[in-house]
């Protein structure tokens, strides 16, 4: 590389041996098939083929916006994508021989707590995680490795409950009972979103005198004790949505917990069952 590169006021062409000059080009490159473009950039030209060459000193300034870029990209698809977490904990503790209690041990906490972990009912902080990764000798990634699924396969994993008979003998069940009891709650979160809005709508067209005070202030009343119906609808402790969807919950062995996890045997039966999706 010729290190004075980007001080020379032209270059050879590597395209068709003409001579390139300095001049301001837009970078451009492909990612994940969408076009990156970091325009006026310092950079050679060949007017003969049009090819473009950043100098030396563009290359950095260039693959830290680039990076910024692709950074922006995947996490606009990830954010179209619903995410869970494999856990892997049981079957390397097994693998390597430790009981629950041994390892509860080590880690000075609570057997039960090590079981609700490896049940997924519950997620161990990354303090945990990486005790847990070190005793074990693995990498925290070993333990639990997240997912990206399109919201059509999270949708139906959430109402699914796995029948093993053992021997490799299982199969996925759809829990009709749960998925409605799911989407009646979905339903009470729009009209709540919505009333919600509407709310600050006729705060906003009170302030601006679009509506008559008093009117404005009766909706909002009105709105105010929908609300309240709505979430007794879903919350109340004895006989709402919520609690409803926990107690079924608890009567199947639904394959997706709390927190979005899922088990690594479990992960790999539904890879194969729903390769459809993959
Ligand atoms: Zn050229």
């Amino acid at each position: 590389m010729n290190e004075n590169k980007g001080l020379l006021e032209t270059i050879k062409c590597n395209e068709c041996d003409s001579l390139m000059r300095k001049s301001m080009i837009d970078y451009k490159e492909e990612y994940d098939s969408e076009i990156i473009s970091i325009n006026n950039v310092e950079g050679y030209l060949c007017h003969k083929c049009g090819n473009q060459i950043p100098t030396e000193e563009s290359i950095k300034y260039i693959n830290d916006l680039i990076h910024l870029e692709k950074v922006k990209i995947k996490a606009e698809k990830l954010k179209k994508q619903e995410y869970i977490l494999v856990n892997n904990l049981s079957n390397i503790r097994q693998g390597i021989g430790l009981s629950q209690k041994d390892l509860a041990n080590f880690l000075d906490s609570a057997e039960q707590r090590l079981g609700v972990i490896e049940r997924n009912t519950n997620t161990p902080t990354i303090i945990v995680e990486h005790l847990i990764a070190s005793f074990l000798g693995v990498k925290t990634d070993d333990l639990y490795e997240m997912v990206f699924i399109s919201p059509e396969l999270y949708n139906k994993l959430l109402n699914i409950e796995l029948i093993d008979h053992g021997n490799g003998n299982y199969k996925f069940k759809h829990v009709p009972t749960i998925a409605k009891v799911r989407e009646e709650i979905w339903e009470k979160r729009e009209e709540l979103k919505n009333s919600n809005a509407q709310k600050i709508r006729l705060r906003n067209m009170i302030k601006t005198e679009k509506i008559d005070r008093d009117e404005g202030l009766a909706q909002i009343e009105a709105l105010d004790s929908k609300i309240e119906e709505i979430k007794k609808i879903k919350d109340d402790k004895k006989n709402g949505l919520e609690k409803r969807l926990k107690k079924l919950e608890g009567k199947h062995s639904m394959i997706i917990k709390q927190e979005r996890v899922i088990d690594k045997d479990t992960w790999e039966k539904v890879i194969t069952s729903f390769s459809e999706y993959f």
